[in-house]
């Protein structure tokens, strides 16, 4: 062989290694079609991972040296009001959040949304996690994997894969299902002061026949347009955690008891959840209910026992409370006041009963008004208005939803083969290059 022979083969070997080192670090920060997202831009660091995978790919990792709230997400086209399940794997390591909360860690979220799987936090090993959410008015939604949450900021690392997205069936009846938690105590601390509330035996019979009247009147008051079903679980373990609001006070937040009622929960396919417990006055800001929360995308309310010695609010007396289901129907009626806001109908706010002339009767309370709320009777000028009856139709998105569902293969793409990765690469700066004369 010639020397200049062999200094063309050095030069291409030279040239291949390039191209081969090359791509090694593009695909090492390769994250597809996700867009990348930080709230502290540059605290966070994305990498694809060659040393932690699940399968033969390598994983997605967040790194978070500091709090963040960090995510990689995909815009991805939806049906309106339709359920959707994504899943994907995670492992975690050192994951902690600023606060100390439980709703933030490694999870799957649709950004600007309380929707959210389940966070992990800590080190742990390889686990699915899942999300479930219904598109309601929405063409677009983004969804992300995340290492913080909406309500606090993380540390540490998660390493995401296997990513899947289904399309479920939705239910079209108006059988709602309650979960009634009764939890009998509650104990805990508050700026140093320990509180223990217990409920008596009265307490837990009274609630026992509110929520039997409360299955009644959402029946009689919608005008048979829903049916309610209640199922009352009794709570031994204490709730153990108050979380604080500025506006409101103290309150039990879904994310705190969650290993309380989850169970529950996951086998039934419940429509709505009550939390039912003891609180004094002075921890909360004026309320004894407390909705428009969610567990899961599921509405999720508070119902406090007041520690007054002569209490009335939920037993029923022909003189003094005629509708001691008042609280629990009201906070229910929250949640379907933020479902049709989530789809974009007009319909009058739940607290505006004086604006239309109804008044809190002595025995009745607000009754008039919610049975013209629920059915859509309120006088305003030469309109009737309320719910929209179809909103006893928007039940959360559930697990049964997906017994025949439809696997969207076409998004979170990633390419199969060196064929397929090379393609995207020549796809993505097509797309890049006609971005630029778009800008210009
Ligand atoms: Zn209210």
């Amino acid at each position: 062989m010639s020397k200049k022979r062999i200094i063309e083969i050095i030069e291409i070997i030279f040239l291949v290694v390039f191209v081969v080192v090359l791509f090694k670090i593009y695909k090492g920060k390769d994250f597809n079609n996700f867009t990348l997202s930080e709230k502290n831009m540059g605290t966070s660091v994305f990498t694809r991972d060659n040393e932690q995978k699940y399968n033969n790919k390598a994983s997605y990792n967040i790194e978070s040296p500091d709090y963040n709230d960090a995510m990689f997400y995909e815009s991805i086209q939806v049906k309106k009001d339709t359920p959707y399940k994504v899943t994907c794997m995670v492992k975690t390591a050192d994951v902690e959040s600023k606060n100390k909360s439980d709703g933030s860690g490694a999870q799957i979220s649709v950004e600007g949304t309380t929707d959210r799987s389940m966070a992990i936090s800590g080190t742990t090993d390889w686990q699915q996690i899942e999300m479930i959410f219904n598109s309601k008015n929405k063409e677009t939604v983004n969804v992300g994997f995340r290492l913080g949450g909406y309500v606090d900021d993380c540390k540490g690392k998660a390493w995401f894969s296997d990513f899947k997205i289904e399309e479920g069936k939705k239910e079209e009846n108006t059988e709602w299902k309650f979960a009634c938690f009764i939890f009998n105590t509650l104990s805990t601390t508050v700026n140093g002061e320990n509180l223990n509330y217990t409920l008596s035996n009265t307490d837990i019979s009274d609630i026992q026949s509110t929520i039997k009247r409360f299955e009644n009147a959402a029946k009689t008051l919608s005008g048979d347009k829903m049916t309610a079903s209640c199922d009352i679980y009794k709570k031994d373990t204490p709730i153990n955690t108050l979380t604080y609001d500025e506006e409101y006070g103290y309150y039990v937040a879904p994310e705190t008891i969650e290993n309380q009622i989850k169970d529950e929960i996951a086998s039934h396919d419940y429509d709505h959840i009550f939390i039912i417990f003891k609180l004094d006055d002075k921890e909360v800001k004026d309320w004894v209910g407390l909705g428009s929360m969610d567990y899961y995308g599921v509405g999720y309310s508070n119902i406090r026992l007041s520690n007054k010695a002569r209490n009335y609010l939920y037993k029923y007396d022909s003189r003094i409370n005629r509708f001691p289901e008042e609280v629990f129907l009201h906070e229910f009626l929250h949640s379907l006041e933020r479902t049709l806001k989530e789809y974009d109908y007009e319909i009058p706010a739940l607290h505006d009963n004086e604006k239309y002339g109804y008044k809190n009767e002595l025995a009745e309370g607000l009754k008039a008004w919610y049975t013209d709320y629920m059915t859509s009777n309120i006088k305003a000028g030469d309109k009737l208005i309320g719910l929209d009856p179809i909103v006893y139709k928007l039940k959360p998105a559930k697990e049964s939803n997906f017994i025949e569902s439809q696997n969207l293969g076409n998004v979170f793409y990633e390419p199969q083969n060196i064929f397929q990765e090379i393609a995207q690469i020549f796809e993505k700066a097509k797309r890049n290059i006609g971005n630029m004369f778009k800008h210009n």
